[in-house]
């Protein structure tokens, strides 16, 4: 390359990208880096906003190391996040075990055939889709999450993986709102929750 070039390159005020070896956290300490927004989206929901765990380098690091420990045992071919904060985490675990990575979107969103479930949420209905050829029969797939709450959203995610004969062998979240009863929804022996709340 030319000299010009080279001389730009030394004299760069960024440092080179390194990674760093990051403290461990233990749950309670990332629950504590979890905010709690009482009355939001609606009145009497108590809504918790894992958008100050994100910002904290540590804790998004200690969160997604923590959420891999099941998820490395269960073996899966594929990762599956749901939008949009599943996405989130969904992605960074694919990555870490040299995984694809599957979205199940809102309805309109995916540009492909799609196939389409409805819904409850703990404040209202929705319906999620995923794409006709995103995953295979017989794949194994770990669904991730940020929060279990009644466990509707991840409920449906699970009849779209079927559809497509594809099957699930894990469930992974950040949190768990133990008192929305959302795990005795889902099969047994293959939810993982990070933080009880
Ligand atoms: P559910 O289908 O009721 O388990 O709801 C799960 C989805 O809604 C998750 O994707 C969460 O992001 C979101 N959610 C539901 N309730 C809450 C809550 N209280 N705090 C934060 N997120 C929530």
């Amino acid at each position: 390359c030319s000299p010009q070039r080279d001389e730009g390159w030394r004299r760069s005020p960024r440092p080179p990208p390194r990674s760093r070896k990051l403290p461990q956290v233990n749950p309670e300490q990332l629950a504590s880096k979890v905010r709690t927004i009482p009355d939001f989206p609606k009145p009497g929901i108590i809504f918790r906003d894992i958008t100050t765990l994100l910002q904290d380098a540590e804790a998004f690091n200690a969160a997604i190391e923590a959420m891999l420990v099941p998820i490395r045992a269960q073996k899966p071919d594929v990762i599956v996040g749901i939008e949009s904060r599943g996405f989130i985490f969904g992605a960074p675990i694919a990555h870490a075990l040299g995984l694809g990575f599957v979205p199940v979107r809102k309805l309109g969103k995916l540009p492909g055939e799609t196939i389409t479930v409805e819904y409850e949420l703990e404040y209202g209905k929705n319906v999620l889709e995923l794409h006709r050829d995103a995953l295979t029969p017989g794949q194994r797939v770990v669904i991730v999450d940020d929060v279990l709450a009644t466990g509707g959203t991840v409920a449906g995610t699970i009849r779209l993986v079927e559809q497509l004969g594809a099957t699930v062998v894990g469930i992974s979240f950040l949190a768990e709102l133990p008192a929305l009863g959302g795990r005795s929804r889902l099969p047994e022996g293959i939810v993982s929750a990070i933080i009880p709340f």
